[in-house]
């Protein structure tokens, strides 16, 4: 038996409260539901995380005690204390998983992390996405076909000011003829982050089980292996004795 991944579910929890699309969707917020899922997995265990909570939920003892954390937020970016963001940086630096959702490509820790602007295009008419799998051989896309496909969605296209990924997973395709690179990874330190563009707000996109599929695999990828150093700067002695 695997170990158990220890996730925190973070959304900045405001559409929810005040759009009535997202609410009917949504009503306890889509981290609940993302939580919901994740858990019903025997090895996964999900807790929440809010905005509006004390320390954004994100105290020292949460981050200590997670080993992914996923993120959802949009219109509250600015909202969080640069000090949480630098706290969840260091951490994912020294190992924990770090999931991107959707309108997270501007939340302040993605763009720390990947030290780009993240602007993009988008279109809110409700069109299709096809996801296409580019590297089928990942675990993220286990179980996964050729595409998974969203019938209603917001669109996200090119140019997307990110650096290369390390993998890039999905490509998505938009009937208005826009791309996007909509799965990507990413290693930063010790740590994995996975960008993924799916969520938009109010489109059940949360509850497709193809797309809860590729977020438990994203879990099991951020969450599990690796090394157990930490990147430190250090002065060693030699390990073996220097020739003469
Ligand atoms: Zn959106």
């Amino acid at each position: 038996m695997a170990d158990l991944i220890r996730v925190t579910v973070w959304n900045e929890f405001r559409h929810e409260k005040h759009l009535e699309a997202c609410k009917e969707i949504y009503p306890d917020g889509m981290h609940k539901v993302i939580a919901d899922f994740l858990s019903a997995e025997p090895d996964i265990e999900a807790r929440l995380a809010a905005l509006d909570d004390p320390d954004h939920g994100l105290t020292d003892e949460v981050l200590e005690a997670t080993d992914v954390l996923t993120w959802w937020g949009h219109m509250a970016h600015e909202e969080v204390r640069d000090e949480i963001v630098d706290k969840v940086h260091a951490r994912v630096l020294d190992g924990m998983g770090l999931i991107c959702f959707h309108s997270a490509h501007f939340s302040k820790i993605f763009r720390k992390l990947v030290g780009a602007s993240a602007t993009l295009k988008w279109r809110e008419v409700g069109e299709k996405e096809r996801l296409w799998v580019v590297q089928p051989g990942h675990p993220i896309v286990k179980g996964i076909g050729e595409y998974v496909e969203l019938p209603h969605t917001e669109m996200y296209g090119e140019f997307f000011d990110v650096p290369q990924p390390d993998n890039l997973i999905f490509i998505s395709w938009f009937p208005g003829g826009e791309v996007f690179r909509s799965g990507l990874c990413y290693y930063r330190g010790c740590g994995k982050v996975f960008y993924f563009r799916p969520g938009h707000e109010t489109f059940p996109i949360f509850k497709d089980p193809q797309i809860q599929r590729v977020i438990i695999n994203a879990v099991r990828w951020a969450g599990q292996g690796g090394s157990t150093l930490k990147p430190r700067v250090s002065n060693p002695e030699p390990l073996d004795k220097l020739p003469d």
